[in-house]
Protein backbone atom coordinates (compact mmCIF):
# COMPACT_ATOMS: atom_id res chain seq x y z
CA UNK A 1 0.00 0.00 0.00
CA UNK A 2 1.11 3.55 -0.89
CA UNK A 3 -0.15 6.97 -1.19
CA UNK A 4 -1.41 7.48 -4.24
CA UNK A 5 1.00 10.12 -5.68
CA UNK A 6 0.83 12.16 -9.13
CA UNK A 7 3.45 14.29 -8.94
CA UNK A 8 3.89 17.38 -11.26
CA UNK A 9 6.52 19.78 -9.16
CA UNK A 10 9.28 17.11 -9.77
CA UNK A 11 8.37 17.13 -13.66
CA UNK A 12 9.37 21.15 -13.18
CA UNK A 13 12.99 22.08 -14.70
CA UNK A 14 15.67 21.34 -11.94
CA UNK A 15 16.26 24.97 -11.30
CA UNK A 16 12.52 24.15 -9.13
CA UNK A 17 14.06 22.53 -6.68
CA UNK A 18 16.70 19.61 -5.27
CA UNK A 19 16.26 16.00 -5.05
CA UNK A 20 16.57 14.99 -1.67
CA UNK A 21 16.00 11.94 1.09
CA UNK A 22 14.32 12.31 4.34
CA UNK A 23 17.20 11.35 6.71
CA UNK A 24 16.02 8.38 8.76
CA UNK A 25 15.21 8.33 12.36
CA UNK A 26 15.98 5.97 15.27
CA UNK A 27 12.44 5.10 16.71
CA UNK A 28 9.39 6.55 15.09
CA UNK A 29 6.14 6.84 16.82
CA UNK A 30 3.08 8.10 15.56
CA UNK A 31 1.68 10.24 18.58
CA UNK A 32 -1.82 11.61 15.99
CA UNK A 33 -3.22 10.89 13.09
CA UNK A 34 -5.98 12.90 11.07
CA UNK A 35 -7.83 9.90 10.27
CA UNK A 36 -10.70 12.26 7.91
CA UNK A 37 -7.99 13.67 6.37
CA UNK A 38 -6.18 11.02 4.81
CA UNK A 39 -9.45 9.45 3.41
CA UNK A 40 -9.75 13.03 1.57
CA UNK A 41 -6.37 11.56 0.65
CA UNK A 42 -7.66 8.41 -0.84
CA UNK A 43 -5.28 6.91 1.67
CA UNK A 44 -6.18 4.02 4.13
CA UNK A 45 -5.38 5.74 7.74
CA UNK A 46 -4.76 2.05 8.53
CA UNK A 47 -1.77 1.68 6.50
CA UNK A 48 -0.83 5.12 7.68
CA UNK A 49 -0.68 3.47 11.40
CA UNK A 50 1.11 0.38 10.73
CA UNK A 51 4.38 -0.10 10.76
CA UNK A 52 4.85 0.51 6.83
CA UNK A 53 2.76 3.67 7.04
CA UNK A 54 4.78 4.99 10.30
CA UNK A 55 8.50 4.25 8.45
CA UNK A 56 6.67 6.04 5.65
CA UNK A 57 6.00 8.96 7.25
CA UNK A 58 9.08 9.03 9.58
CA UNK A 59 11.10 9.21 6.46
CA UNK A 60 12.72 5.79 7.01
CA UNK A 61 10.84 4.59 4.31
CA UNK A 62 10.71 6.01 0.73
CA UNK A 63 6.34 4.84 -0.43
CA UNK A 64 5.80 4.52 -3.91
CA UNK A 65 5.89 7.00 -6.31
CA UNK A 66 7.13 9.72 -3.87
CA UNK A 67 9.51 11.75 -5.40
CA UNK A 68 11.07 13.54 -2.45
CA UNK A 69 12.43 17.12 -2.93
CA UNK A 70 13.64 20.45 -1.31
CA UNK A 71 11.64 23.35 -2.96
CA UNK A 72 13.26 26.80 -3.88
CA UNK A 73 12.37 30.01 -2.31
CA UNK A 74 13.87 33.01 -1.34
CA UNK A 75 11.76 35.64 0.66
CA UNK A 76 11.87 39.14 2.60
CA UNK A 77 11.82 38.57 6.15
CA UNK A 78 11.67 41.08 8.83
CA UNK A 79 11.83 43.86 5.77
CA UNK A 80 15.02 42.64 3.66
CA UNK A 81 15.81 40.30 0.88
CA UNK A 82 17.28 36.99 1.49
CA UNK A 83 17.89 35.75 -1.78
CA UNK A 84 18.46 32.18 -0.63
CA UNK A 85 15.81 30.46 1.65
CA UNK A 86 14.25 27.26 0.23
CA UNK A 87 12.92 24.36 2.02
CA UNK A 88 15.16 23.38 5.09
CA UNK A 89 13.58 21.81 7.10
CA UNK A 90 10.86 20.05 5.02
CA UNK A 91 10.99 17.66 2.11
CA UNK A 92 7.87 17.41 -0.09
CA UNK A 93 6.80 13.14 -0.63
CA UNK A 94 4.60 13.99 -3.63
CA UNK A 95 1.30 15.03 -5.15
CA UNK A 96 -2.22 13.91 -4.47
CA UNK A 97 -5.54 14.45 -5.93
CA UNK A 98 -8.10 14.35 -3.16
CA UNK A 99 -11.74 13.34 -3.38
CA UNK A 100 -12.80 16.72 -4.50
CA UNK A 101 -10.60 16.76 -6.99
CA UNK A 102 -8.07 19.31 -5.80
CA UNK A 103 -4.39 18.52 -5.96
CA UNK A 104 -2.49 18.47 -2.50
CA UNK A 105 0.74 18.20 -1.37
CA UNK A 106 2.08 16.13 1.20
CA UNK A 107 5.58 17.06 3.12
CA UNK A 108 7.48 16.41 5.92
CA UNK A 109 8.55 19.11 8.27
CA UNK A 110 11.74 18.46 10.21
CA UNK A 111 12.60 15.56 8.47
CA UNK A 112 15.84 16.32 8.21
CA UNK A 113 19.02 18.27 5.95
CA UNK A 114 18.24 19.35 2.92
CA UNK A 115 20.28 21.92 0.20
CA UNK A 116 18.80 24.89 1.94
CA UNK A 117 19.09 23.93 5.59
CA UNK A 118 20.08 26.61 8.21
CA UNK A 119 23.24 24.93 9.49
CA UNK A 120 22.60 21.45 8.16
CA UNK A 121 19.89 20.79 10.69
CA UNK A 122 16.59 20.25 8.44
CA UNK A 123 14.93 18.95 12.31
CA UNK A 124 11.87 20.01 14.28
CA UNK A 125 11.65 19.84 17.67
CA UNK A 126 8.60 17.93 19.11
CA UNK A 127 7.18 21.34 20.72
CA UNK A 128 6.53 23.45 17.36
CA UNK A 129 5.03 20.24 15.96
CA UNK A 130 1.85 19.61 18.47
CA UNK A 131 1.62 23.49 18.09
CA UNK A 132 1.44 23.56 14.34
CA UNK A 133 -0.97 20.66 14.35
CA UNK A 134 -2.96 21.94 16.90
CA UNK A 135 -3.09 25.03 15.77
CA UNK A 136 -3.86 24.51 12.15
CA UNK A 137 -6.33 22.24 12.78
CA UNK A 138 -8.29 24.63 14.78
CA UNK A 139 -7.92 26.99 12.21
CA UNK A 140 -9.45 24.64 9.58
CA UNK A 141 -12.76 24.03 11.79
CA UNK A 142 -13.09 27.46 12.81
CA UNK A 143 -13.45 27.97 9.08
CA UNK A 144 -10.13 29.81 8.20
CA UNK A 145 -7.77 28.70 4.73
CA UNK A 146 -5.32 26.91 5.84
CA UNK A 147 -2.60 23.98 5.09
CA UNK A 148 -3.27 20.88 7.35
CA UNK A 149 -1.97 18.30 9.40
CA UNK A 150 -1.99 14.64 8.29
CA UNK A 151 -0.12 13.20 11.39
CA UNK A 152 2.81 14.38 13.92
CA UNK A 153 5.43 11.50 14.67
CA UNK A 154 7.89 11.54 17.87
CA UNK A 155 11.61 10.68 16.36
CA UNK A 156 12.95 8.73 19.28
CA UNK A 157 15.96 10.92 18.56
CA UNK A 158 16.69 14.73 20.45
CA UNK A 159 17.39 17.90 18.42
CA UNK A 160 20.00 20.62 19.94
CA UNK A 161 18.41 23.71 20.88
CA UNK A 162 19.78 25.22 24.03
CA UNK A 163 19.91 21.93 24.95
CA UNK A 164 18.80 18.87 24.09
CA UNK A 165 14.87 18.21 23.36
CA UNK A 166 12.66 15.52 21.75
CA UNK A 167 12.57 15.75 18.36
CA UNK A 168 9.20 15.42 15.99
CA UNK A 169 8.31 15.30 12.44
CA UNK A 170 4.70 16.97 10.92
CA UNK A 171 3.29 15.77 7.83
CA UNK A 172 1.40 18.84 6.34
CA UNK A 173 -0.70 18.92 3.19
CA UNK A 174 -1.06 21.95 1.34
CA UNK A 175 -3.11 23.09 -1.88
CA UNK A 176 0.58 23.80 -2.78
CA UNK A 177 3.49 25.22 -1.41
CA UNK A 178 4.36 27.76 -3.79
CA UNK A 179 5.40 31.24 -1.89
CA UNK A 180 5.30 34.74 -3.06
CA UNK A 181 9.11 33.81 -1.97
CA UNK A 182 9.15 31.12 -4.80
CA UNK A 183 8.35 33.86 -7.45
CA UNK A 184 11.33 35.94 -6.09
CA UNK A 185 13.59 33.54 -6.29
CA UNK A 186 13.10 33.46 -10.26
CA UNK A 187 12.71 37.20 -10.32
CA UNK A 188 15.78 37.65 -8.30
CA UNK A 189 18.01 35.84 -10.91
CA UNK A 190 16.15 37.23 -13.31
CA UNK A 191 15.41 34.32 -14.86
CA UNK A 192 12.12 35.01 -16.92
CA UNK A 193 11.90 32.12 -18.56
CA UNK A 194 11.68 29.91 -15.08
CA UNK A 195 8.98 32.76 -14.06
CA UNK A 196 7.01 32.47 -16.84
CA UNK A 197 6.97 28.14 -16.41
CA UNK A 198 6.44 29.11 -12.47
CA UNK A 199 3.64 31.50 -13.53
CA UNK A 200 1.88 29.11 -15.64
CA UNK A 201 1.80 26.15 -13.55
CA UNK A 202 0.30 28.22 -10.41
CA UNK A 203 -2.63 29.66 -12.66
CA UNK A 204 -3.50 25.93 -14.04
CA UNK A 205 -3.14 24.70 -10.62
CA UNK A 206 -4.27 27.21 -8.40
CA UNK A 207 -6.38 29.77 -10.38
CA UNK A 208 -8.42 27.94 -13.09
CA UNK A 209 -10.31 31.32 -13.42
CA UNK A 210 -7.19 33.22 -14.35
CA UNK A 211 -6.34 30.23 -17.06
CA UNK A 212 -9.36 31.10 -18.73
CA UNK A 213 -8.80 35.18 -18.92
CA UNK A 214 -7.67 36.74 -22.22
CA UNK A 215 -4.90 38.18 -19.29
CA UNK A 216 -4.35 35.18 -17.14
CA UNK A 217 -1.08 37.07 -15.26
CA UNK A 218 -3.26 40.26 -14.48
CA UNK A 219 -5.84 37.63 -12.99
CA UNK A 220 -3.16 35.55 -11.09
CA UNK A 221 -2.01 38.77 -9.42
CA UNK A 222 -5.84 39.88 -8.88
CA UNK A 223 -6.96 36.88 -7.26
CA UNK A 224 -3.99 36.83 -4.80
CA UNK A 225 -4.53 39.76 -3.86
CA UNK A 226 -8.02 39.03 -3.03
CA UNK A 227 -7.53 36.44 -1.29
CA UNK A 228 -4.99 37.50 1.14
CA UNK A 229 -7.49 40.60 1.75
CA UNK A 230 -10.03 38.12 2.82
CA UNK A 231 -7.75 35.37 5.05
CA UNK A 232 -6.03 38.38 6.61
CA UNK A 233 -9.27 39.72 7.86
CA UNK A 234 -9.94 36.23 8.51
CA UNK A 235 -7.52 35.66 10.97
CA UNK A 236 -8.25 38.91 13.14
CA UNK A 237 -11.97 38.08 13.68
CA UNK A 238 -10.20 35.46 15.74
CA UNK A 239 -7.04 37.88 17.28
CA UNK A 240 -5.36 35.81 14.98
CA UNK A 241 -1.35 37.18 15.08
CA UNK A 242 0.59 35.12 12.51
CA UNK A 243 3.32 36.50 13.94
CA UNK A 244 5.79 36.14 11.21
CA UNK A 245 4.78 37.39 7.74
CA UNK A 246 7.24 37.02 5.57
CA UNK A 247 7.23 36.96 1.99
CA UNK A 248 8.04 33.71 2.34
CA UNK A 249 5.31 32.42 4.49
CA UNK A 250 2.72 33.94 2.41
CA UNK A 251 1.56 31.69 0.39
CA UNK A 252 -0.19 31.85 -3.36
CA UNK A 253 -3.48 29.76 -2.44
CA UNK A 254 -4.03 32.11 0.17
CA UNK A 255 -4.01 29.15 2.77
CA UNK A 256 -2.42 30.20 6.03
CA UNK A 257 1.18 28.78 6.41
CA UNK A 258 3.87 28.57 8.78
CA UNK A 259 2.67 28.63 11.75
CA UNK A 260 5.37 29.61 14.03
CA UNK A 261 5.57 32.52 16.94
CA UNK A 262 1.69 32.91 16.20
CA UNK A 263 -0.73 33.24 18.73
CA UNK A 264 -4.67 33.88 19.68
CA UNK A 265 -4.93 36.38 21.91
CA UNK A 266 -6.02 36.79 24.95
CA UNK A 267 -6.16 40.03 26.20
CA UNK A 268 -7.62 42.50 23.61
CA UNK A 269 -4.88 44.98 22.40
CA UNK A 270 -4.35 46.16 18.41
CA UNK A 271 -0.77 46.23 18.80
CA UNK A 272 -0.20 43.08 20.83
CA UNK A 273 2.99 41.25 19.44
CA UNK A 274 3.75 37.55 20.34
CA UNK A 275 6.85 36.48 18.45
CA UNK A 276 10.18 36.81 20.05
CA UNK A 277 12.04 38.00 17.42
CA UNK A 278 10.25 40.81 16.44
CA UNK A 279 11.30 43.61 17.94
CA UNK A 280 9.87 46.93 16.26
CA UNK A 281 6.33 45.31 16.20
CA UNK A 282 6.35 45.02 12.85
CA UNK A 283 3.88 42.04 12.15
CA UNK A 284 2.00 43.42 14.97
CA UNK A 285 -1.86 42.22 15.53
CA UNK A 286 -3.34 45.31 13.51
CA UNK A 287 -0.58 45.68 11.36
CA UNK A 288 -1.45 42.68 9.46
CA UNK A 289 -3.65 44.21 6.79
CA UNK A 290 -1.00 46.76 5.63
CA UNK A 291 2.25 44.05 5.89
CA UNK A 292 -0.08 41.99 3.75
CA UNK A 293 -0.31 44.92 1.32
CA UNK A 294 3.37 44.97 1.29
CA UNK A 295 4.11 41.57 1.08
CA UNK A 296 1.85 41.61 -2.45
CA UNK A 297 3.49 44.54 -3.66
CA UNK A 298 6.36 42.11 -3.72
CA UNK A 299 5.08 39.32 -5.39
CA UNK A 300 3.56 42.39 -8.30
CA UNK A 301 7.06 42.97 -8.38
CA UNK A 302 8.25 39.95 -9.61
CA UNK A 303 5.07 39.30 -12.11
CA UNK A 304 6.29 42.54 -13.79
CA UNK A 305 8.08 41.17 -16.93
CA UNK A 306 4.92 39.09 -17.90
CA UNK A 307 2.45 41.87 -17.20
CA UNK A 308 3.14 44.14 -19.98
CA UNK A 309 6.76 44.31 -22.11
CA UNK A 310 6.60 48.09 -21.44
CA UNK A 311 8.13 48.26 -17.56
CA UNK A 312 5.95 51.17 -17.26
CA UNK A 313 2.76 49.73 -18.45
CA UNK A 314 3.34 46.90 -16.45
CA UNK A 315 4.03 48.95 -13.07
CA UNK A 316 0.85 51.15 -13.57
CA UNK A 317 -1.68 47.87 -14.39
CA UNK A 318 0.11 46.42 -11.34
CA UNK A 319 -0.26 49.44 -9.33
CA UNK A 320 -3.99 49.79 -10.40
CA UNK A 321 -4.33 45.94 -9.04
CA UNK A 322 -2.96 46.45 -6.04
CA UNK A 323 -4.99 49.71 -5.11
CA UNK A 324 -8.03 47.48 -5.03
CA UNK A 325 -6.40 45.84 -1.76
CA UNK A 326 -7.43 48.32 0.90
CA UNK A 327 -10.96 48.55 -0.11
CA UNK A 328 -11.21 44.52 -0.28
CA UNK A 329 -9.80 43.79 3.25
CA UNK A 330 -11.34 46.53 4.42
CA UNK A 331 -14.75 45.79 3.49
CA UNK A 332 -13.56 41.90 4.34
CA UNK A 333 -12.82 42.87 8.13
CA UNK A 334 -15.82 45.20 8.28
CA UNK A 335 -18.55 42.37 7.40
CA UNK A 336 -16.86 39.97 9.38
CA UNK A 337 -15.99 42.03 12.65
CA UNK A 338 -19.85 43.87 12.57
CA UNK A 339 -21.54 40.12 11.86
CA UNK A 340 -19.34 39.54 15.53
CA UNK A 341 -22.09 41.88 17.42
CA UNK A 342 -24.59 40.42 15.08
CA UNK A 343 -25.30 43.51 12.66
CA UNK A 344 -24.40 43.66 9.08
CA UNK A 345 -21.62 46.60 7.65
CA UNK A 346 -22.78 49.86 8.02
CA UNK A 347 -21.46 53.44 9.05
CA UNK A 348 -23.01 53.16 12.54
CA UNK A 349 -22.92 49.30 13.11
CA UNK A 350 -18.53 49.79 12.26
CA UNK A 351 -18.64 52.65 14.99
CA UNK A 352 -20.41 50.26 17.39
CA UNK A 353 -17.33 47.86 16.45
CA UNK A 354 -14.57 50.83 16.68
CA UNK A 355 -15.83 51.44 20.09
CA UNK A 356 -16.06 48.07 21.87
CA UNK A 357 -12.93 47.60 20.66
CA UNK A 358 -11.65 50.75 22.37
CA UNK A 359 -13.13 49.56 25.44
CA UNK A 360 -11.47 46.47 25.41
CA UNK A 361 -8.10 47.42 24.50
CA UNK A 362 -8.36 49.96 27.68
CA UNK A 363 -9.49 47.05 30.06
CA UNK A 364 -7.47 44.49 28.41
CA UNK A 365 -10.54 42.30 28.08
CA UNK A 366 -10.38 38.85 26.55
CA UNK A 367 -11.46 38.97 22.77
CA UNK A 368 -13.48 35.66 22.49
CA UNK A 369 -14.67 35.68 25.70
CA UNK A 370 -16.23 39.21 24.73
CA UNK A 371 -17.61 37.73 21.97
CA UNK A 372 -18.72 34.75 22.85
CA UNK A 373 -20.73 36.07 25.92
CA UNK A 374 -21.87 38.91 23.95
CA UNK A 375 -24.99 37.40 22.27
CA UNK A 376 -26.73 36.60 25.69
CA UNK A 377 -26.47 40.31 26.57
CA UNK A 378 -29.04 41.15 23.91
CA UNK A 379 -31.87 39.10 25.46
CA UNK A 380 -32.10 41.18 28.62
CA UNK A 381 -32.34 45.10 29.37
CA UNK A 382 -31.11 44.56 33.03
CA UNK A 383 -27.23 44.26 33.02
CA UNK A 384 -26.84 42.66 36.68
CA UNK A 385 -28.95 39.37 35.02
CA UNK A 386 -27.16 36.57 35.52
CA UNK A 387 -26.72 35.80 31.48
CA UNK A 388 -24.93 39.47 31.14
CA UNK A 389 -22.57 38.95 33.82
CA UNK A 390 -20.27 36.75 32.27
CA UNK A 391 -19.58 39.67 29.75
CA UNK A 392 -19.64 42.15 32.27
CA UNK A 393 -17.25 41.00 34.66
CA UNK A 394 -14.41 41.32 31.75
CA UNK A 395 -14.82 45.06 32.17
CA UNK A 396 -13.41 46.94 34.37
CA UNK A 397 -15.21 50.58 33.37
CA UNK A 398 -18.85 48.86 34.26
CA UNK A 399 -20.34 52.61 33.41
CA UNK A 400 -18.49 52.76 29.76
CA UNK A 401 -19.47 48.72 28.60
CA UNK A 402 -23.15 49.73 29.99
CA UNK A 403 -23.67 52.24 27.63
CA UNK A 404 -22.18 50.76 25.09
CA UNK A 405 -24.62 47.92 25.27
CA UNK A 406 -27.58 50.62 25.34
CA UNK A 407 -26.54 51.74 22.16
CA UNK A 408 -25.87 48.26 20.75
CA UNK A 409 -29.34 47.24 21.95
CA UNK A 410 -30.67 50.61 20.12
CA UNK A 411 -29.05 49.41 16.68
CA UNK A 412 -30.48 46.08 17.19
CA UNK A 413 -34.37 47.04 17.76
CA UNK A 414 -35.46 46.74 14.33
CA UNK A 415 -33.55 43.39 13.91
CA UNK A 416 -34.70 39.89 14.38
CA UNK A 417 -33.05 38.74 17.63
CA UNK A 418 -32.76 35.25 17.28
CA UNK A 419 -31.30 35.64 13.64
CA UNK A 420 -28.91 38.60 15.39
CA UNK A 421 -27.77 35.70 17.85
CA UNK A 422 -27.08 33.03 15.28
CA UNK A 423 -25.10 35.23 13.16
CA UNK A 424 -22.90 36.31 16.04
CA UNK A 425 -22.70 32.45 17.41
CA UNK A 426 -21.25 31.52 13.62
CA UNK A 427 -18.89 34.07 13.93
CA UNK A 428 -17.93 34.61 17.13
CA UNK A 429 -16.20 30.82 18.71
CA UNK A 430 -16.21 29.29 22.27
CA UNK A 431 -12.69 27.64 21.81
CA UNK A 432 -9.60 28.41 20.46
CA UNK A 433 -6.36 27.21 20.84
CA UNK A 434 -4.71 29.56 24.06
CA UNK A 435 -1.28 29.71 24.34
CA UNK A 436 -1.41 28.80 28.11
CA UNK A 437 -2.93 25.43 26.99
CA UNK A 438 -0.76 24.65 23.95
CA UNK A 439 1.86 25.63 26.30
CA UNK A 440 0.26 22.83 29.12
CA UNK A 441 0.04 20.54 25.99
CA UNK A 442 3.98 20.72 25.28
CA UNK A 443 5.53 20.60 28.59
CA UNK A 444 3.25 17.35 29.10
CA UNK A 445 4.39 15.82 25.54
CA UNK A 446 7.90 16.11 26.74
CA UNK A 447 7.04 14.62 30.29
CA UNK A 448 5.96 11.90 27.87
CA UNK A 449 1.87 12.38 28.65
CA UNK A 450 -0.35 13.00 25.53
CA UNK A 451 -3.17 12.93 27.00
CA UNK A 452 -3.81 17.00 27.60
CA UNK A 453 -2.54 17.35 23.52
CA UNK A 454 -5.65 15.07 22.62
CA UNK A 455 -8.27 16.51 24.89
CA UNK A 456 -7.11 19.78 23.43
CA UNK A 457 -7.58 18.75 20.35
CA UNK A 458 -10.92 16.90 20.88
CA UNK A 459 -12.01 20.30 21.74
CA UNK A 460 -10.56 22.54 18.97
CA UNK A 461 -12.57 20.65 16.02
CA UNK A 462 -15.76 21.89 17.37
CA UNK A 463 -15.18 25.78 18.65
CA UNK A 464 -18.79 27.42 17.99
CA UNK A 465 -20.52 24.35 19.89
CA UNK A 466 -20.66 24.42 23.79
CA UNK A 467 -18.83 21.55 25.45
CA UNK A 468 -20.53 21.61 29.29
CA UNK A 469 -17.53 19.20 29.95
CA UNK A 470 -14.79 21.04 28.69
CA UNK A 471 -15.42 24.73 29.89
CA UNK A 472 -11.82 25.15 31.61
CA UNK A 473 -10.66 25.01 27.50
CA UNK A 474 -12.80 28.50 27.36
CA UNK A 475 -11.38 30.38 30.35
CA UNK A 476 -8.31 33.31 29.46
CA UNK A 477 -4.82 32.59 31.47
CA UNK A 478 -4.44 32.67 34.93
CA UNK A 479 -1.86 35.66 36.01
CA UNK A 480 0.68 33.11 35.97
CA UNK A 481 -0.19 31.05 33.06
CA UNK A 482 0.20 34.05 30.35
CA UNK A 483 2.09 33.36 27.85
CA UNK A 484 3.86 36.39 26.53
CA UNK A 485 6.15 35.27 23.99
CA UNK A 486 6.07 32.60 21.17
CA UNK A 487 9.11 31.38 19.31
CA UNK A 488 9.65 30.10 15.59
CA UNK A 489 9.35 26.53 15.42
CA UNK A 490 13.11 25.73 14.97
P1 LIG B 1 10.90 29.91 8.80
O1 LIG B 1 11.36 30.99 9.72
O2 LIG B 1 10.48 28.68 9.53
O3 LIG B 1 9.88 30.37 7.84
O4 LIG B 1 12.18 29.50 7.98
C1 LIG B 1 13.00 30.40 7.28
C2 LIG B 1 14.10 29.63 6.58
O5 LIG B 1 14.92 28.94 7.51
C3 LIG B 1 13.60 28.58 5.61
O6 LIG B 1 14.48 28.51 4.53
C4 LIG B 1 13.65 27.33 6.44
O7 LIG B 1 13.71 26.19 5.65
C5 LIG B 1 14.92 27.54 7.25
N1 LIG B 1 14.89 26.79 8.51
C6 LIG B 1 14.04 27.01 9.53
N2 LIG B 1 14.26 26.11 10.52
C7 LIG B 1 15.25 25.30 10.13
C8 LIG B 1 15.92 24.18 10.70
N3 LIG B 1 15.60 23.70 11.90
N4 LIG B 1 16.90 23.60 9.99
C9 LIG B 1 17.22 24.07 8.78
N5 LIG B 1 16.64 25.12 8.18
C10 LIG B 1 15.65 25.74 8.83
MG1 LIG C 1 8.70 29.57 6.58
Amino acid sequence: MTFPFDNTWARLPEAFFRRVDPTPVRAPRLLQLNDDLAEQLRTDPEWLASDDGVAVLAGNRRADGAEPLAMVYAGHQFGSFVPQLGDGRAILLGEITDTAGVRRDVQLKGSGPTPFSRQGDGRSALGPVLREYLVSEAMAALGVPTTRSLAALATGEPVMREGPIPGGILVRVARSHIRVGTFEWFAARRDHENLKILADYTIRRLDPEAARSDRPYHALLEGVVRRQAELIAHWMQFGFIHGVMNTDNMAISGETIDYGPCAFMDGWHPEKVFSSIDHSGRYAFARQGSIGLWNLTRFAETLLPLLHESEERAIAEATEILESYPEQHTSALRRRLTAKIGLTPSESSWELVQQLLQIMADDQADFTLTFRHLPAALDSEQDSDADVLPFMRLFDSQDRIEQWLVRWRQQHADTDRSQAQDRMRRHNPVFIPRNHRIEQVIQAAYAGDLTPFRKLHGVLQRPYEQQPDCSEYEQAPQPHEIVRATFCGT
